[in-house]
């Protein structure tokens, strides 16, 4: 591994603390005797606040961002069964912030339990305000006229994108290879391949961006959840150019590094397919983790493809980055118990 320099580390320390970290690095013995290539996870599930989930690692360079504008509310938005409005929620409270979440009242098939239970309730029990708006509305332009009404009152309102995925929050994720590569070598573990779920893509674009800058080998495979492969291939590459040059790093992203496979996501956005179901139940029932529907459960179905289709081998340890969720399960009682 490169060392990291001292601008670069200078920019990785701005940051306040809202998690436990580092997370568990922990291997899958059922999964593994199962599939063939051993299976580690990284439990970003785990990271402490209000249920955790990847978010945090974000938030804690972004709220530090807000603080050190002067802000005192922060704003950000998402669908109802948001873990990032959720995560946001408590790193405001934590932080002595007002928060105010915008959730996208997205059609969903599963009942009152998706636009009032899981997330919505802890959101609600973290203190934020939360405006609820139709499917389709155009939320950053709701979250701007909130910021509007905020600075009206004599307030200072923070805006935090969908996914908190800039490139302050995505320096979280830079800071998370910082972290796993310390953890691999205490352990003694060698990884050749991290599979994870790739969304609004500060996630993906963070692991690649530390890759890049730290000359590391593993292989990344993000499994959209959302996008075509052309759009979020594009999103994340942008996105990964843009921080390592806030970061100043001399080295340029290849562009064979970045593989999204957009195969998982079934329907669209939040639907479950047979294939997440499986490996949610797989992974509940062989191991007690518990995956989450929108997210993690598709990651982990593409994963086991990849496995089973050859394109992951046998010879390779993979890890799979569990970037949490869980608390949206209780938004799909109906869809889980029939
Ligand atoms: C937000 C989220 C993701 C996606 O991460 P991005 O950085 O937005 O790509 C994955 N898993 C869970 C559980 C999330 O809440």
């Amino acid at each position: 591994m490169k060392n990291i320099n001292n601008s670069v580390r200078h920019k990785l320390y701005q940051r306040v603390s809202l998690g436990h970290f580092p997370t568990p690095l922990e291997f899958l013995p059922n999964i593994s005797s199962k599939v063939g290539p051993k299976v580690y996870v990284k439990r970003d599930d785990c990271t402490g606040l209000a249920i955790g989930g990847n978010k945090v690692r974000k938030l804690e360079y972004l709220i530090a961002d807000a603080v050190k504008g002067g802000a005192d509310t922060i704003i950000t938005a998402g669908a109802s069964q948001s873990n990032h409005a959720r995560q946001t929620a408590a790193a405001a409270a934590k932080s002595g912030l007002k928060c105010i979440l915008v959730l996208e009242e997205r059609h969903s098939p599963y009942g009152q339990d998706y636009y009032r239970n899981g997330n919505v309730v802890l959101g609600s029990i973290l203190g934020a305000e939360i405006r609820y708006v139709p499917a389709e509305t155009d939320i950053r332009k709701v979250m701007l006229s909130v910021a509007e009404e905020v600075t009206l009152r004599g307030g200072r309102p923070y805006i935090v994108p969908v996914g908190g995925s800039n490139v302050i929050g995505t320096l979280g994720y830079v800071n998370f290879v910082v972290e796993l590569v310390e953890q691999l070598s205490a352990q003694g573990t060698h990884i050749d391949h991290i599979v994870l779920p790739s969304g609004s893509a500060g996630t993906h674009a963070g692991v690649l961006a530390a890759r890049c800058l730290l000359g590391l080998d593993f292989k990344v495979t993000g499994i959209s959840v959302r996008n075509p492969k052309s759009v979020q291939e594009q999103n994340v590459r942008t996105l990964a150019t843009n921080v390592l040059s806030f970061l100043g790093a001399q080295e340029s992203l290849e562009s064979t590094a970045v593989v999204v496979h957009a195969d998982y996501v079934g329907e669209g956005y939040g639907i479950p397919t047979k294939a997440s179901d499986d490996a949610l139940l797989l992974l509940a029932q062989s191991e007690g983790v518990l995956l989450d529907p929108v997210y993690t459960g598709k990651a982990m179905a593409g994963m086991l493809d990849l496995i089973r289709t050859g394109a992951i081998q046998s010879s390779e340890n993979v890890l799979f980055l569990h970037t949490g969720g869980s608390p949206a399960l209780f938004g799909y009682r109906e869809h889980f118990l029939k």
